[in-house]
C-alpha cells in the first residue's frame, strides 16, 4: 500500500498570493479621529525600516509577493517603491490616503486612486494594475467604486471581504477570485481568503486573525482551501503587524486588542507560513487562476448586487 502510494505522483502545491498593505502604523483606520491626518508627518515613521525587514524576510526564503502602498507613503518614501521593485515584487495600489471608500464621494475616491496610482507609477517605474481599499471597505454601498477603478486603470481589486465584520463585508460574495462585469467593464475580484465552515465564511488569511488566533487556525484554513478546493489563498499582513516597538497610540479598548496584540510573535509566524505553504505575487496567482478556471471570465456572481 505503502509503495504504491509512493509511485502516485503528488498534486504540485497550490501557489497562494502573499500581499502586505504598506502603511504605517498611524495610518490604520482604528486610529481615524484620534490621531488627525494634520499630524501624520510629525509622527515617527516606521513604514520604510518594517517594509525592508519583510523584504529580507522574502529574500531568504525567496518568496514575491505583491506590496499594496498607500500613495502618501509612496509620495515620501520613493526609494522604498523602488527596493520593493528590485526585490522582484509587484507594486499596486492602497489608495492615496487611506480614506474609507464608503466615507468618500465618487469624486474624492477617483482622485484618491488616480493620484496613488500616478504616484506609484511615478516611483516604481512600472505599471500598477491592482487596489486594495482601506480596511476593505469596498461594500454594498460602494459599489460605485469598481467602475472608477477600472475607469482609472485598474485590472483587479482585493477590497471585499466575504464575510460579516462590524466596517466592511458582503458575506454573500464569492470567495475565490472572479470576474465582475460593470458598466465600465470588467475587473478581475480578489478577496482575501476564507474558509466554510456550517453556513459561515470564516477569515483564515492574515491581519488580525493571523496575528490574534493560534497559528494553526491559518495552517488549518488555508490547507484546506489548497487541498480541498484547490484554489490560492489569498493572505494579507502591515508592515507594524512585526513592529513590537511601534509606539503606543490611544484608542477604545476593541481597537488596542486588535491593533496591538502578538506584535512580538508575529514575524515569527510570518516564517513559520512561508514554510509550511508556498506564495507568489497576486498578479501571477490570478493569471494561473484565470488558466485553470477559464470559467472565472467572468462569473454571472450576484447580478442583484453588482
Ligand atoms: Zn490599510
Amino acid at each position: 500500500m505503502r509503495d504504491v502510494r509512493e509511485r502516485l505522483p503528488a498534486a504540485d502545491p497550490v501557489i497562494n498570493a502573499m500581499t502586505i498593505d504598506v502603511e504605517d502604523y498611524f495610518h490604520v483606520s482604528v486610529f481615524d479621529g484620534i490621531v488627525p491626518r494634520q499630524q501624520w508627518d510629525r509622527l515617527e515613521s516606521r513604514v520604510c525600516a518594517n517594509t525592508d525587514r519583510l523584504l529580507d524576510i522574502f529574500a531568504e526564503r525567496s518568496v514575491r509577493a505583491t506590496f499594496f502602498v498607500l500613495g502618501w507613503v509612496a509620495e515620501r518614501h520613493p526609494a522604498l517603491v523602488r527596493r520593493i521593485v528590485a526585490g522582484g515584487h509587484e507594486v499596486a495600489s492602497h489608495g492615496y490616503g487611506h480614506r474609507l471608500v464608503y466615507d468618500q464621494t465618487r469624486r474624492t475616491f477617483r482622485d484618491d486612486v488616480r493620484r496613488a496610482k500616478a504616484t506609484l507609477e511615478s516611483a516604481a517605474g512600472t505599471p500598477v494594475y491592482g487596489y486594495r481599499a482601506p480596511s476593505y471597505s469596498i461594500t454594498p454601498r460602494s459599489l460605485w467604486a469598481l467602475d472608477i477603478l477600472i475607469e482609472e486603470g485598474h485590472t483587479y481589486d482585493s477590497s471585499i471581504f466575504p464575510i460579516r465584520h462590524d466596517r466592511y463585508g458582503i458575506p454573500v460574495s464569492p470567495r475565490h477570485p472572479y470576474a465582475v462585469d460593470r458598466q465600465a467593464g470588467t475587473l478581475i475580484e480578489a478577496p482575501a481568503s476564507t474558509t466554510r465552515v456550517g453556513p459561515l465564511n470564516l477569515p483564515v488569511a492574515g491581519g488580525g486573525y493571523f496575528r490574534i488566533l493560534p497559528y494553526g487556525w491559518t495552517r488549518w484554513g488555508i490547507a484546506r482551501v489548497n487541498d480541498r478546493e484547490r484554489r490560492p489563498a489569498i493572505f494579507y499582513l502591515h508592515p507594524w503587524e512585526i513592529d513590537p516597538e511601534q509606539p503606543r497610540l490611544k484608542a477604545g479598548m476593541l481597537g488596542r486588542f486588535r491593533h496591538y496584540r502578538n506584535l512580538e510573535g508575529t514575524e515569527r509566524r510570518l516564517r513559520r507560513l512561508l514554510s509550511d505553504f508556498r506564495f507568489g505575487p497576486m498578479c501571477e496567482v490570478l493569471t494561473l487562476a484565470a488558466a485553470a478556471e477559464p470559467a472565472l471570465m467572468p462569473v454571472p456572481a450576484l447580478p442583484y448586487l453588482w
